[in-house]
């Protein structure tokens, strides 16, 4: 092949990922937006490492906890995460540092389907300058296991639900395609990122069937977790329990009087023994509930600790970690029926499972 040659080829091949977004971004339904996540990378392989350090940028604390299992000893990889703990992934807005640090970046890695959604168009942006932005949500998408949008009237809103993490067997749809995607923008570690996400996988399922253990030993009529916002749909649906929440799908909006009495008279009707609080999420609407519950003669607990929903832990504590962020959940929920009086069992911890819950989260004071 001739240098003219060649340089048409790379012309074209760097102009077919930029046709495909140029009719992507013409299209203004959600669905077809969604469809143009996880472009391709304009430039295959080489992305990485152009000056010797591979550049990762993380959004959310599910993020960035993923992508450190993934790169644990591979050398001259920096990770940037963005948000820290408590923080609410649908509200953050990005600042001047983080843009700077996406646009340093070979790789940014985002939870996705628009649960950060005040990034929409700095990824937009990243992409044409050819930085490779991965959603951690479109390999669970398109293998079938993401579900819609539900209003607490049960109307699908035809949005996806973008808390698609808190289901352990979602979670590692996204860890394998995590680290095929790493390992194609380095192959020189390919090996290593793939041996990770072998032996974190199998954590994953000795959590999951811990945490589905324990869930299931609740009498079914009494399974429904009520929290402030719909972060739980995937959770309950992993374990075999209803959702009902105040707000929508999104913190976006505000809870409306409509939603709080319409959570109180479903509290009362089905007889919930005990609401939930959200690390992320202020508490005055569960408050509410339980205050109007109150004013009605009725009585309904809170939860014995806070669960954590869209973001997870400090670093460096149990709920830091994603095996500590759901199995810290199932605990609280589980708990949290104990002392409201309903029989419940909570099952050893497995033996080869880390992190391993600390002890005063495994016994509680009602
Ligand atoms: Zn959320």
């Amino acid at each position: 092949m001739n240098n003219r040659h060649f340089f048409w080829l790379i012309s074209l091949l760097l102009a077919v990922p930029w046709l495909i977004m140029g009719c992507g971004r013409q299209m203004n339904n959600p669905a077809a937006a969604q469809a143009t996540e996880n472009e391709p990378a304009t430039v295959p392989d080489a992305a990485a490492r152009q000056d010797g350090l591979f550049r990762i940028v993380t959004t959310t604390t599910q993020a960035t906890d993923l992508t450190k299992i993934l790169t644990q000893g591979v050398s001259d990889l920096e990770i940037t995460p963005l948000m820290g703990a408590g923080v609410d992934p649908h509200l953050y807005q990005p600042t001047e540092a983080d843009i700077a640090a996406m646009n340093r970046a070979d790789m940014v890695i985002y939870s996705g389907l628009h649960l950060e959604g005040q990034f929409d168009a700095v990824f937009a942006a990243l992409r044409e300058q050819g930085v490779r932005v991965y959603s951690l949500g479109q390999p669970v998408k398109e293998a079938g296991f993401i579900i819609g949008a539900f209003e607490a009237t049960g109307a699908l809103l035809g949005a996806d639900d973008p808390h698609f993490w808190f289901d352990p067997r979602n979670w590692e749809v996204t860890t394998l395609d995590l680290a095929a995607a790493l390992a194609a923008m380095d192959p020189d570690n390919g090996e290593v990122y793939e041996g990770n996400a072998a032996a974190y996988t199998a954590q994953l399922q000795l959590l999951y069937t811990w945490a589905n253990e324990g869930m299931r030993t609740v009498p079914e009529g009494q399974r429904y977790l009520v929290t402030s916002h719909d972060a739980f749909q995937y959770f309950g649906a992993a374990f075999g329990w209803r959702m009902a929440a105040i707000q929508g799908i999104s913190t976006e909006a505000e809870a409306g009087v409509g939603d709080i009495q319409g959570t109180v008279n479903f509290v009362i009707d089905n007889q919930i023994p005990v609401l939930f609080v959200e690390s992320s999420i202020s508490p005055n609407t569960i408050q509410a509930v339980q205050s109007a519950i109150a004013a009605r003669g009725g009585q309904v607990r809170l939860g014995v600790r806070e669960l954590y929903s869209d973001a997870m832990g400090e670093p460096g504590t149990f709920g830091g970690t994603y095996i500590g962020m759901i199995a810290a959940n199932v605990l609280t929920i589980l708990q949290s029926y104990q002392c409201a009086g309903v029989a419940v069992t909570i099952p050893a911890w497995p033996a080869s499972l880390t992190p391993v819950p600390p002890v005063q989260m495994s016994s509680v004071t009602c």
